[in-house]
């Protein structure tokens, strides 16, 4: 029983120290005792959290046993998934302001977005989910569970890429270890405590908490799938360590978006989507809309009506219901951005009036223009709120301009002729194309990359392929006659 919803920071606090103020591995359904080998940070203040666990092998082989075992027994029933995937959805729904506080704390992001994004679109994934393994019955028609599925993600949206991870694989009758990433855990540790209250078996759902160590060993593991969400590097590590291995991959990896403004675009329009497209989670997303390509009549116009918009966002503690962008998640990611704007040495660089908070990982909203198209920021991912920008003359340039990238996970095109935005959309290589929106994300609608931001989709039709195979049939072979 949680008690009452916490109404402020103390209490989700409170709820970790009740917790022993350190999270931990959930295995076979209980938590293992913890260890305080790490700190996990609130990066609004650099204050401690709790102490995070690191996974040894021993502790990722024992959480994959217990995966293996239960899940022969998980795969029969359907229904039975589906009661568990819809009392996991309600408990969510239950103590989602716990979820939100907690995950404001851990990752910084403000909790407007936690609370009416993150922690709804969760819920929605299991709801979504849990209709499924309605549908599927006993049985998946041609098709059955991969077995035991590994999952590490990222620490940009921690509980929405557990439940994107987790809600399919149940659905589809896998069992799972899932790795937290170091910075954030501890929303992981509210939803294994869910699952323990949803009547989850034992087994079926594992938390392993760690570092890229821990990551590495549930990739070695003898586990039937790998689903990745993070860097291109690692994705790249994590391709060559599974090659030949038999298991199962999908990865979801960086990006560079490009977010093209026509002259006749509605610029007011343009201007919030952009807000949204590049400050949303402090542009801590893969799918930020980081790359700005306006026509070249209107830009000017463009860039200045931005300015007074950037000068407006509120900057500061990710618990103030007013603020627009709150912290970077780690010290180290605050320097790494830091260290690439102070490199750049080409363009102007304009960074919003408004004042940052003392102590803790702020940076402001920035925007870098007049970048050329090979610049090595309008190349690499920052993953921090700094938009860079470069102009284009005709819509074949623009075209030209957003495919000149190695990623290819999202893009926007906003433009008042449908006609001029349906032409266009098709000729852009992503994975997903936004027309006068971005960053709209469904359960029911499949997302991924290609190119260097990975293959495979979450959500939708796709989303539920990726955890399941063709059925194997036993065939009796007639002995060919001599
Ligand atoms: P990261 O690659 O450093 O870490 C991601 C996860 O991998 C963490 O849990 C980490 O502990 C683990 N890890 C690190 N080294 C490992 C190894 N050798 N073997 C196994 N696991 C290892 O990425 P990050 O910094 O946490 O996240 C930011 C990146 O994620 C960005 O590039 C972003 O674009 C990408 N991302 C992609 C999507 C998507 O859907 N395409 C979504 C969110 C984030």
């Amino acid at each position: 029983d949680y008690g009452p919803a916490p109404e402020s920071a103390q209490d989700a606090l409170q709820w970790l120290a009740d917790r022993g103020g350190i999270a931990g591995h959930y295995i076979n359904g209980a938590f293992a005792p913890a260890r305080d080998d790490f700190a996990s940070i609130n990066p609004a203040t650099g204050d401690k959290l709790a102490g995070v666990t690191k996974g040894t092998r021993d502790e990722v082989d024992a959480a994959v046993k217990a995966a293996r075992k239960a899940q022969p027994a998980w795969a029969k029933s359907g229904a039975a998934r589906a009661r568990v995937l819809y009392a996991i959805a309600r408990l969510m729904q239950k103590h989602s302001r716990l979820l939100a506080v907690v995950e404001s704390l851990d990752n910084g992001k403000p909790i407007r977005e936690s609370r009416d994004i993150d922690v709804p679109l969760a819920i929605r994934h299991f709801y979504h989910h849990a209709g499924f393994a309605q549908l599927m019955g006993s049985e998946l028609p041609d098709r059955e569970p991969l077995g035991v599925c590994g999952q590490i993600i990222p620490w940009n949206f921690p509980l929405l890429m557990l439940a994107w991870k987790i809600a399919p694989a149940l659905a589809m009758g896998n069992t799972v270890v899932l790795k937290p990433a170091e910075f954030t855990s501890l929303s992981a540790m509210v939803f294994a405590d869910i699952c323990g209250q949803a009547g989850v078996p034992a087994g079926v759902v594992n938390i392993v908490t760690g570092d890229g160590e821990t990551g590495a060993a549930l990739v070695d593991s003898d586990v039937d799938k790998i689903a990745f969400t993070g860097s291109t590097e690692v994705g790249r590590i994590i391709r060559t360590a599974t090659a030949g291995s038999g298991k199962a991959l999908t990865l979801e990896l960086g990006g560079k978006s490009p977010y093209i403004v026509f002259e006749d675009a509605d610029l007011d329009s343009a201007v919030e989507g952009l807000v949204d497209a590049i400050w949303f989670n402090g542009g801590q997303v893969c799918c930020a809309g980081s790359r700005l390509l306006v026509q070249e009549g209107v830009a000017e116009d463009f860039y200045a009506r931005l300015k007074v918009r950037m000068d407006a966002l509120r900057i500061g503690d990710p618990l103030d219901k007013c603020v627009d962008v709150g912290a970077i998640v780690d010290q180290s990611q605050l320097d790494q951005i830091t260290r690439k704007v102070d490199g750049c040495h080409e363009g102007e660089v304009y960074q919003a009036k408004g004042s940052l908070p003392e102590g803790g990982c702020f940076y402001p909203p920035t925007l870098i223009t007049g970048l050329s198209s090979s610049a090595t920021l309008m190349q690499e991912e920052i993953f921090g709120p700094v938009l860079v920008a470069t102009t284009f003359r005709t819509p074949e340039e623009a075209v030209q301009l957003a495919n000149n990238t190695r990623y290819g996970l999202a893009a926007s095109v906003w433009s008042e002729s449908l006609n001029l935005a349906l032409d266009i959309a098709p000729k852009l290589i992503a994975g997903v194309v936004w027309v006068n929106g971005t960053n709209m994300f469904d359960a029911a609608a499949g997302f991924g990359g290609v190119r260097e931001s990975g293959f495979g989709r979450e959500g939708g039709w796709d989303g539920l392929g990726a955890y399941t195979k063709p059925k194997g049939k036993a065939t009796a072979l007639k002995p060919v006659a001599a």
